[in-house]
């Protein structure tokens, strides 16, 4: 179980068309075909290992949607050009007019914005949650309700999402469990904790290089056919196709994923133990004291650790902006959304990638101003990272209490 995310990316075995070691990269948005009938058959689906247009799919989506459905553990899988072009299709696909969906109130600033201001223009309603909490989770599940929405691993406050509770909620009411994975890729499988469709922005640690937005969709291939289905499939209408190109440099980097995310997760541990011991308030899924420690140790596959994301509250935003601006100048890495990248970075998330939550509703559930979000990078010296870090944090006086022995030391 352990490694099994990544053996099975590993186990994987895909030549190009002239023998290559990498599948080759079909470089068409049309294809052409020997005979009428075998386009009718492909436009309708039935015509296995033909394409017709890229849209519908291309053999490069294909390879790297089958990869990361290897990772993820489900049946299949269906790219897209970025996370929320694999969200937004979700949502609509599952739910019409009049439906109703139980989310977590801790999401990714985008999707709130969808949920709350955007399905609604098509009668579907949404009620957030403290996800963390099954028993509310539960009294908000009425007979319009088609799907409970969570992140594994929630941005940006980290709260860890209990899948197998949320699972079992799903299967008593008969409702699909959708479940954004993108801050604990290979960590946590949300397939054998039992989630029906799992979600990805490939934009952050599965690419891992900042080069690209892109999203994947891993399911059965009975909700992927659906998404797909020229007729009413969200994904197929709505359009959000990933480029040949893209699909192919992003399965080049899935590679490496096992081998990253170990870093990530070993600095991301290092740095919240001393931020901790510091004094500052540290969150970090890692650390015993996070409220959902042992939530997140029960659900992991170990080898790949707690992930790379962590907070910290600095007081007030100003604070969060003067450590911020030092940091970029001491190239302890980037002032700048996003995640996964071989650079630390950084960012205040109420006024950027939260800023679509209203302020009465980021206080409620704990955003606060000097809340900074750091995706740890891949430094191969993450001591010296720290005690740069924390010079930072002595000479803004940001630490509760200056160690003057340390600081003369440095
Ligand atoms: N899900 C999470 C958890 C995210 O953090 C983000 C983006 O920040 C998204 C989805 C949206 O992904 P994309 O920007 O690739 O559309």
């Amino acid at each position: 179980m352990a490694f099994k995310p990544a053996n099975n990316i590993q186990d994987l075995q895909y030549f190009g068309e002239f023998g290559g070691v990498n599948p080759s990269i079909s470089d068409s948005s049309t294809y052409t075909f020997l005979s009428a009938k075998t386009m009718f058959d492909t436009f309708e689906g039935n015509a296995d290992g033909c394409y017709l247009y890229s849209r519908h799919s291309s053999p490069s989506n294909l390879y790297l949607g089958e990869a990361l459905a290897a990772m993820e553990g489900t049946e299949t899988a269906n790219v897209s050009a970025s996370g929320m072009g694999a969200i937004t299709p979700v949502i609509m696909q599952l739910c019409g007019a009049g439906d109703h969906i139980v989310s977590s109130r801790t999401i990714y600033g985008g999707t709130y914005a969808f949920l709350k201001n955007f399905t609604p223009k098509f009668n579907i309603s949404t009620s957030f949650v403290d996800i963390t909490k099954l028993d509310l989770v539960e009294a908000l599940i009425n007979d319009n309700t088609k799907m409970i929405y969570c992140e594994s691993v929630s941005n940006p406050l980290l709260e860890v999402a209990d899948i197998q509770g949320l699972a079992k909620l799903a299967t008593k009411y008969n409702l699909k469990l959708v479940v954004d994975n993108t801050f604990s890729p290979l960590s946590i499988s949300p397939a054998e904790l039992g989630a029906d469709v799992i979600i990805h922005s490939l934009t952050k640690f599965i690419n891992g290089s900042s080069d690209t937005v892109g999203g994947v969709v891993c399911s059965t291939q009975e909700f992927i056919d659906q998404l797909r289905n020229v007729n009413d499939g969200a994904s197929m209408l709505l359009g959000s196709t990933m480029d040949s190109l893209r699909a192919a440099s992003v399965l080049k980097n899935l590679r490496t994923l096992h081998i990253r995310m170990q870093q990530h997760s070993k600095n991301a541990m290092y740095l919240a133990q001393k931020f901790e011991a510091d004094g500052l308030k540290t969150v970090y899924p890692g650390l015993e004291s996070h409220p959902s420690h042992l939530l997140f140790k029960n659900m992991m596959n170990e080898a790949y650790g707690f992930g790379g994301m962590l907070t910290i509250d600095v007081g007030s935003l100003d604070k969060a902006n003067e450590l911020m601006e030092m940091m970029q100048d001491e190239n302890l890495g980037y002032l700048a959304v996003s995640l996964g990248f071989y650079k630390t970075l950084f960012s205040a998330p109420g006024s950027s990638t939260s800023s679509e939550i209203p302020e009465e509703e980021q206080k409620d559930m704990g955003l606060t101003d000097g809340l900074i979000r750091f995706s740890i990078g891949l430094d191969a010296n993450i001591e010296r990272t720290y005690n740069t870090m924390r010079t930072c944090m002595e000479t803004l006086n940001i630490l509760p209490h200056i160690n003057h022995t340390k600081l003369a030391k440095l």
